[in-house]
């Protein structure tokens, strides 16, 4: 090793030769863990270049009414932070963009980023939503409201969104997909933003460490058919945050097809600690997100039967426990039982269980069924592991190098893991481990300084 040459924390050298690369950092994923991860490395003085498949940064959590145990807004937790991410002198956001080539070694890694095209400029889009309002194709389920609402072909991703740009979706767009729209959008931008011509754009990087934060996709419940997922009044928890939310689409009103409803079921482990779905692990989550939406139907619906079925209950962070004693006490049925269907009658649906307290079957008609599906691998997970070298864990989440003396290290040194793309957690869990990572990732950036200085 000559004198240039620098250890990492765990001995791993950093060779006088990458005193060359920019003391900067990639993190992949733009929900609350790549946020606060981006959020730190870039206080701490290191260029950080944030990388989010979607139009604007914000992940799960953005889709998100209230937030438990707390209660918080989540919009009012998470947009401060999204705003200072867009604001920061040290990091450079990539949205609408995808890592697509990846090679090195920890200290000098090389990225390659594919930009998608937005179809619209950047620089010139003031997020007016004129656009938006044009378009005549507004008949696509929207994936920030869980399919709840329509959104238009020309969209912002939410009210909130950072950047506050808009995009145009190729897919589904009538005159990129088929060449037939009068391209109205177009007429209605005052700024001139919107350009058809224009290309996916490749951006090379070179990176000292990389935080890896792709976060999670919900359980898909078609593949518990059982459950009646089709059924218009059987919906899962992530639709009940934007049902709730006073930013989506009924404003915050409880309603189905513009009724309340007045008997609300709720299901837990729906694709969690299930050997038939092949997820035996429990989502951390879903105990706690139903028993906060069932206190949401309470509050806003005093006179509604809001029934829990259950395995166990698992309150075990901080407030959790003090957290489901009070919605126990608001009135929530809490029954310890398993669901074994959901079939209709009339407009309102029929679940029968067994209550596996007393040793019997039952019946119970609801106009609302909530099923609180778990966290599962997002889809890519295996193209991602494969472009970055990373290991899965039996869960099908990334590894850690070691579940307890390097819970964010992977074995591939110099990246790092934050959030659920690890395994599920909730919110304050991600942020501790996003900001686990992004010291780790300050170790190596500091070393990198060091070695160009000195
Ligand atoms: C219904 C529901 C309710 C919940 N309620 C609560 C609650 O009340 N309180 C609480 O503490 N927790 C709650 N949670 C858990 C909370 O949502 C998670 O803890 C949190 O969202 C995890 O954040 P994350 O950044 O790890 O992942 P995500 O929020 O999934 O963010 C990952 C980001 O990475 C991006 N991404 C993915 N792949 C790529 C790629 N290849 N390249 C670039 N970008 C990529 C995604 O687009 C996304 O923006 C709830 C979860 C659910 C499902």
């Amino acid at each position: 090793m000559d004198e240039k040459s620098l250890k990492n924390e765990r001995g791993v050298v950093i060779e006088a030769e990458r005193s060359k690369v920019s003391p900067a950092a990639l993190v992949i994923g733009g929900g609350i863990a790549g946020i606060q991860a981006a959020l730190d490395i870039a206080d701490a003085g290191f260029k950080v270049y944030l990388v989010e498949r979607e139009p604007s940064i914000g992940g799960r959590m953005a889709q998100l009414d209230k937030t438990f145990p707390t209660l918080d807004c989540s919009a009012c937790i998470l947009t401060p932070k999204m705003v200072d991410v867009g604001r920061h002198p040290n990091i450079e956001l990539l949205t609408y963009s995808e890592v697509v080539d990846f090679h090195g070694q920890v200290g000098d890694f090389w990225v390659r980023v594919k930009k998608k095209p937005r179809y619209v400029h950047e620089e010139l889009c003031t997020g007016c939503g004129l656009c938006v309002e044009a378009c005549v194709w507004k008949k696509i389920p929207s994936e920030f409201d869980a399919g709840v609402a329509m959104r238009s072909a020309a969209y912002i991703q939410f009210p909130q969104a950072v950047p506050l740009k808009a995009v145009i979706d190729e897919k589904t767009c009538l005159y990129l997909a088929r060449g037939k729209c009068g391209r109205k959008c177009e007429q209605a931008c005052e700024r001139g933003a919107i350009d058809f011509e224009m290309k996916e754009e490749l951006v090379d990087l070179r990176v000292g460490a990389v935080i890896v934060a792709t976060g999670f996709d919900p359980f898909d419940p078609h593949l518990k058919p059982e459950l009646g997922y089709d059924y218009p009044n059987v919906i899962t928890g992530l639709e009940f945050e934007r049902l709730s939310s006073a930013s989506g689409p009924t404003r915050g009103k409880i309603s189905l097809n513009g009724k309340e409803p007045k008997d609300v079921v709720f299901i837990q482990c729906v694709g969690s600690r299930d050997q038939t779905v092949g997820h035996e692990y429990c989502s951390r989550v879903c105990c706690m997100y139903t028993a906060k939406q069932a206190h949401l139907v309470e509050e806003r619906i005093p006179e509604a039967n809001v029934t829990v079925f259950y395995m166990d209950v698992r309150a075990f962070g901080k407030g959790f426990e003090e957290f489901y004693d009070r919605v126990k006490r608001e009135g929530v049925m809490y029954r310890r039982g398993s669901v074994s269907e959901i079939y209709k009658r009339g407009d309102r649906v029929v679940v029968r269980a067994e209550d596996t307290l007393l040793g019997e079957p039952l019946e119970m008609e609801a106009d609302l069924v909530v099923l609180a599906t778990g966290i599962v691998p997002r889809a890519d997970v295996k193209d991602v592991a494969a472009l970055l070298n990373l290991e899965g864990s039996p869960d099908g989440f990334f590894a850690e190098a070691h579940p307890k003396m390097r819970p964010v290290d992977t074995l591939n040194d110099g990246i790092y893991l934050a959030g659920c793309c690890q395994g599920p957690k909730d919110i304050p869990d991600t942020v501790a481990q996003a900001k686990a990572a992004a010291s780790s990732a300050i170790v190596v950036l500091r070393q990198l300084q060091v070695q160009r200085t000195s």
